[in-house]
């Protein structure tokens, strides 16, 4: 096994930290966005629109680019999706809209969908939001957590005319946006701009570094608000199971990200030369991609299974491998190597189907390490004192995302069934905010 060198900082100038953390997809221009638009069939009954989790009217947006009209075109996109902004962003749209487009089945090659929203959006982004109060309603509403879920969720009911709270652990709002998502995929601060932009509505209060289950209880909030919406996302890590996991170097993913995308400058931030991450989700590529960009001179992806199981989507998992990236599939981690406090290395057992069962086979090899990340997943941990119906270790909604209380409406990655993506969050925050605003009518 080859020596592991050590966890340093400064291992690329600032120049080239600058140019590795650019926008993952530049913006098109106006032209380009026009061009773009002529190529949509703007289809009835658009499968575009069908596959978009919230439903956007992708065939009148882009019909509005094409005619000269982007910020009617945002109006259209806003409409459903307060933070279609960052969806344009973050989006996986090769498994979403733009794997169904009518282009991408007949020649490959789909209209840019995802593009042309961020054109649309980032022009009216520029103005003040379209949007204005209904008159007061006297009615007041908490919404604990400030992440995609919760942004939507307050922005309709502040739409409706109600007075919104929110609660947020954090001292940022904005939620997985601000903490989470790749840094090239969300440059020059857009995740704040964006809160600014949504909050700019006004009637929402947002109170920072106050936690549901920490000083915020449940019961308080159903005395004091006439609804609750929750939107608190994950706030546990899956752990390997293995021994010495608190060593030196062993890392969570979604912390060293959170940590990086608050970095004022990065060339501070502490880079493994020897990398390994366990995983194969959105996380697994995100870390392994801005461990490379940080100047990690090996970075290897570990899966249990095969490629084609991975939940992170070709695309991904090819944006991987063109950032020198290696994905090492059939791979289990079986022991971490130590010496002294700090890990050196993973021991790895090659893995099997047996049937349909992965099984563990007698072959494994040892890798070097200086640091491994744990990218294997995110768990809903309860704050509420048991006062929610869980299922399948998340809170329990109904289709209007009623929980088993009342007064009490959740969304976004904290509820059962929840795909875990941004744009899933916004449609569940919104679909909460109506149902909560025809209970509070009623
Ligand atoms: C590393 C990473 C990369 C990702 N990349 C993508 C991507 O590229 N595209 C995509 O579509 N999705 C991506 N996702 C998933 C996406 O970020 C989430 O699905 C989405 O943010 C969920 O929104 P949410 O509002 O439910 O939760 P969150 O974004 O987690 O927000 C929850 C909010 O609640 C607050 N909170 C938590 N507990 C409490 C409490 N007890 N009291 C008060 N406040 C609390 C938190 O501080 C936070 O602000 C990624 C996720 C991760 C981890
Ligand atoms: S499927 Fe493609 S071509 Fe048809 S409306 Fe949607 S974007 Fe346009």
């Amino acid at each position: 096994m080859a020596k592991a060198a050590s966890v340093q900082s400064k291992r690329l100038s600032k120049q080239q930290l600058a140019a590795n953390f650019a926008d993952l997809h530049p913006p098109l221009s106006a032209h380009e966005a026009l061009v773009e638009s002529d190529r949509c069939y703007f289809c009835a009954d658009a499968p575009c629109q069908q596959a978009c989790p919230t439903s956007i009217d992708i065939p009148m947006f882009i019909r509005e680019i094409q005619a000269g009209h982007p910020t009617s075109a945002a109006k259209t996109i806003f409409d459903q999706n307060i933070l279609g902004g960052m969806c344009a962003r973050v989006c996986p749209t090769e498994t979403l809209c733009e794997q169904v487009c009518v282009r991408e089945v007949a020649e490959g090659k789909p209209v840019k969908i995802g593009l042309l929203q961020r054109y649309a959006t980032d022009v009216a982004m520029r103005e003040k939001q379209p949007y204005s109060r209904a008159a007061a309603t006297g009615k007041k509403v908490a919404v604990v957590g400030a992440g995609p879920a919760g942004l939507a969720c307050a922005h309709r009911l502040a739409l409706h005319g109600h007075a919104v709270t929110m609660f947020d652990a954090r001292k940022k709002s904005g939620g997985l946006n601000e903490f989470g998502i790749a840094a090239y995929k969300a440059v020059d601060d857009f995740a704040q701009k964006e809160v600014d932009y949504v909050l700019g509505i006004g009637g929402i209060v947002v109170e920072h570094g106050k936690a549901l289950g920490k000083g915020l209880k449940l019961a308080q909030l159903e005395k004091d608000f006439d609804a609750v919406f929750l939107g608190l996302g994950y706030q546990g890590v899956n752990a390997l199971g293995l021994k010495h996991e608190g060593a030196k170097g062993v890392e969570d993913a979604v912390a060293y990200i959170a940590e990086l995308r608050q970095a004022k400058d990065l060339s501070k931030l502490k880079v493994g030369r020897h990398v390994l991450v366990i995983g194969g989700g959105m996380t697994a590529i995100d870390i392994a991609v801005q461990s490379k960009l940080l100047g990690a001179e090996s970075v290897t992806i570990l899966y249990r299974r095969g490629r084609d199981a991975m939940k992170a989507s070709p695309y991904e998992q090819e944006l991987a491998l063109s950032h020198g990236v290696a994905i090492q599939e059939w791979a289990a981690p079986k022991k971490l190597l130590i010496k002294g406090s700090k890990v050196v290395g993973l021991k790895v057992e090659e893995t099997a189907l047996k049937g349909k069962k992965l099984e563990g086979t007698d072959k494994s090899y040892e890798l070097a390490a200086d640091v491994i990340f744990k990218a294997i997943g995110q768990n809903y941990v309860d704050v509420t004192a048991g006062a929610l119906a869980l299922q399948d270790g998340r809170i329990k909604v109904n289709d209007e995302k009623r929980t088993s209380r009342s007064k009490v409406w959740a969304g976004g990655d904290c509820v059962a069934g929840n795909k875990a993506l941004t744009v899933a969050a916004v449609d569940d925050g919104r679909r909460a905010a109506e149902s909560i605003n025809a209970y509070l009518k009623g």
